[in-house]
């Protein structure tokens, strides 16, 4: 098939690249490199430097290649950056996100993968979250997400749009080689600012907060493979049906702390990494844990590197080879 992936040189973009590649795909990746790295974008895809949001040039694009699938994956996504910054989000995740639909329509390219997120759900009473629990968004990263989302029926009406979104919990892990992985300019996810503090790169990890309403005070999370999160790009691009949107989970369905996965890291790295207890981080729900029995059961995914230490593991593979990055 003919797959367009927008964001295709971000981290979590790269491994579906990969992945698309591997199984024979014919790829173009769209990323207008603000984040993402020439690097890690797979040699056998067709690159293209240009923004998604960009209508005209984005259909003409679409039409050109005779692109059949569209993984949508360009965004913005840091929750803290979204509540001091959200005119960046609105436009990032929203606005461009729509007008890419808009090109979409246009070029007739009728099946998307979009990349949500667990951020739609806001405070769930009820974990493991499935699908059909209230979203109610906390911060603006999770609104711009989900007011996309509620775009999709709208075009599937219209268009004949088939959509699949994807709502990923925390996506973490690399090739076990530790050739691609996690690497963001700054970085703020928690597992590269751990090893970078195992690699003394920073004087210590800060933990945002220790008094949430959770047995060790710390934020729960639910960390998925981002090799398992590939495979299920897959699986969604196959689903796509023209007309009809669908929303998945992603996530192992188990929870760890900001504590458990400091303790896990330090097993992985083999002795102390430094921390310490800072304010709590705006925008962070205490506990985000997903079921991905949907997906599972409807799609066929069956995560093969679930196991928190795995996953780090494979992430400190990366560090280790790669310890200022690409
Ligand atoms: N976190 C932390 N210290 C850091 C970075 C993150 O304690 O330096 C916490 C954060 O508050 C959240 C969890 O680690 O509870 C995962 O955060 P991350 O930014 O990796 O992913 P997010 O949950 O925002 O997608």
């Amino acid at each position: 098939m003919n797959i367009c992936v927008t964001g295709g040189a971000g981290y979590i973009g790269s491994f579906i690249v990969r992945r698309l590649c591997e199984l024979e795909h014919r790829v173009t990746v769209v990323d207008d490199l603000s984040k993402g790295h020439m690097e890690a974008v797979d040699p056998r895809a067709h690159f293209i430097q240009a923004d998604c949001g960009d209508k005209r040039a984005m259909a003409e694009l679409l039409a050109g290649r005779r692109i059949e699938a569209v993984v949508h994956m360009a965004a913005s996504s840091l929750v803290g950056e979204s509540v001091t910054a959200p005119a960046k989000y609105y436009r990032n995740n929203l606005i461009a996100s729509l007008s890419l639909l808009d090109a979409m329509a246009e070029a007739k390219v009728s099946r998307l993968v979009f990349s949500s997120s667990a951020a739609v759900y806001g405070e769930p009473e009820r974990q493991p979250i499935a699908e059909d629990a209230a979203t109610v968004p906390i911060n603006p990263y999770g609104r711009t997400k989900l007011l996309f989302e509620q775009a999709l029926p709208d075009f599937a009406a219209a268009y004949g749009l088939g959509a699949v979104c994807l709502r990923y919990f925390n996506v973490a892990g690399a090739l076990p080689d530790g050739t691609l992985g996690e690497d963001h300019n700054p970085e703020s996810h928690l597992i590269p600012l751990v090893f970078q503090a195992a690699l003394g790169l920073r004087k210590s990890i800060t933990i945002f907060g220790d008094d949430y309403p959770t047995p060790d005070g710390t934020c729960i999370r639910d960390y998925i493979h981002v090799l398992d999160l590939a495979d299920a790009h897959v699986l969604a691009i196959e689903a796509a049906e023209a007309g009809q949107v669908a929303a998945f989970n992603l996530g192992n369905g188990d929870g760890f702390s900001v504590r458990q996965v400091i303790e896990s890291a330090q097993r992985v790295v083999g002795r102390p990494i430094p921390t310490e207890i800072g304010p709590r981080r705006p925008g962070d729900p205490p506990v985000l844990v997903a079921s991905s029995e949907k997906i599972a059961s409807q799609l066929g995914w069956d995560p093969a590197r679930g196991d928190i230490e795995m996953i780090l593991d494979d992430a400190w593979a990366f560090h280790q080879s790669h310890p200022k990055g690409y």
